[in-house]
């Protein structure tokens, strides 16, 4: 197989500097938001629904949740640390939760020891089986649960089953520690509102719908819509995004290539920038696809990790087919730049594209590095992905080095992903069947 000699760095998600430790100064109290939500019925096509009780909250049925993706969306609660408590049907294959509050705050979703030791998230078999993140946290090379919160600016999300299992959930309650923390690590009361997806076995081939957003200036012969869609290189990358989404993941695809004629975004110079492109489109939001924003040069990002960095997820997982968050979508460099001698800037493009793509889907790298170290420091929970040895990192011993989701980009037209990580895709409710 042949790869370039020199591989790029595809960039982790952005982790906000200082709060990943103990949050010593937190209040323990938990206070009952009690947003205890009614189960609806999977392929309601009702706008909104009641629960048959004028003092229970309000579910209200998004446009995504025909097909087999139901969403309760309770109303926003203003709270500091709360308990979401959610009732889920017995034929339940994923849940996922976002929380959306200010941009001034941090939303955590907290699942062990950061806040309170029993601050999990818990289903109705004790602790929910989850499987955030297998980054080590003491440096050690060995495997273990993240067993933290996860926490961002305005948006956070998570979903599981995420480590390639597809068991049913049992049926019941499950229950999410929520809320808000400042910059000194303090809770803060936010206006959170909570969203919660479920997914059912699909009756009909779920389809992935993705809009790729083009920017102005990416190359001279793309000056609209038109031409976005018709140029080798997105062609080309669009290509790579079949092989692993169609003919791996087993989904229908659905792609509408889009343009920005905006030339702010053509050099993303600051995460400000960055922040006010993915909340901007679509603008109004016209479907449920997700958003990948191909644009000039990652500068911001370059510089913040020091690398050339040539793509980036907003996080894992990404919030499920919500627009108008500054976590709502993926970036990607337009391979046009001559000094990187990318033999087959198409290709490239798609893999990079689908990588992030499969982070923003809750795929996590087959081997995570220790930045300051260059130490291997965990590996993504999935069982049946090679990994490499402990220690630090040498490509050619790892034996994962060719997967989708090793950290470096290669120029491979069908990049491969393993039967589980196919999975995780599948049972992310953002991935759903298309509406009858
Ligand atoms: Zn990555």
């Amino acid at each position: 197989m042949h790869r370039t000699p020199a591989w790029a760095r595809v960039g982790p998600p952005r982790a906000p500097a200082g709060p990943r430790r103990r949050l010593g100064r937190l209040l323990p109290a938990v206070l009952a938001l009690a947003l205890a939500l009614g189960a609806c019925q999977p392929g309601s096509d009702s706008s909104t629904s009641s629960n048959g009780n004028d003092n229970t909250p309000k579910t209200l049925v998004l446009p995504q949740s025909s097909g087999n993706v139901t969403v309760l969306a309770p109303e926003p609660a203003t709270v500091d640390f709360a308990r979401l408590t959610v009732n889920i049907p017995e034929e339940a294959q994923s849940i996922g939760l976002t929380l959306v509050g200010s941009r001034t705050s941090y939303k955590f979703i907290d699942h062990g020891q950061l806040l309170l030791p029993e601050a999990y998230i818990t289903g109705p078999d004790g602790n929910a089986p989850l499987a955030f993140a297998m980054i080590d946290q003491d440096g050690n090379g060995s495997e273990e649960p993240y067993a933290a919160v996860l926490y961002d600016v305005e948006t956070v999300s998570v979903f599981f089953p995420n480590d390639g299992s597809n068991a049913p959930l049992p049926e019941g309650t499950y229950s999410f520690p929520i809320g808000a923390f400042d910059s000194t690590l303090t809770l803060i009361p936010d206006e959170l509102q909570p969203i919660v997806y479920y997914k059912v076995a699909p009756t009909a081939q779920e389809t992935l719908r993705l809009n790729i957003f083009v920017v102005s200036g990416v190359s001279s012969g793309i000056t609209d819509a038109a031409s976005a869609g018709n140029d080798p290189e997105i062609l080309g990358a669009i290509g790579v995004l079949e092989h692993v989404f169609e003919t791996q993941a087993r989904l229908n695809l659905a792609v509408t290539v889009r343009f920005i004629d905006d030339s702010r975004f053509l050099i993303i110079d600051t995460f400000d920038e960055q922040d006010l492109l993915l909340k901007s489109y679509p603008d109004p939001a016209t479907s449920d696809a997700m958003n990948i924003f191909v644009v000039g040069q990652l500068a911001h990002l370059d510089l913040a990790l020091q690398g050339d960095v040539v793509g980036f997820a907003a996080q894992i997982t990404g919030p499920f087919n919500l627009h108008g968050t500054i976590m709502s979508g993926t970036l990607a460099e337009y391979q046009n730049d001559e000094d990187m001698e990318v033999p087959n800037p198409g290709t490239v493009l798609g893999y990079i594209l689908a990588h992030e793509f499969g982070h923003f889907l809750g795929l996590y790298h087959t081997s995570q590095t220790d930045p300051a170290t260059g130490k291997i420091a965990g590996h993504d929970p999935i069982d049946d992905t090679a990994e490499c040895p402990n220690g630090t990192m040498d490509l050619p011993t790892c034996d994962d080095r060719f997967n989708l989701m090793f950290p470096f980009v290669n120029e491979d037209p069908t990049p491969p992903i393993t039967d589980m990580q196919g999975t995780v895709i599948r049972l992310n409710p953002a991935v759903s069947e298309p509406a009858p």
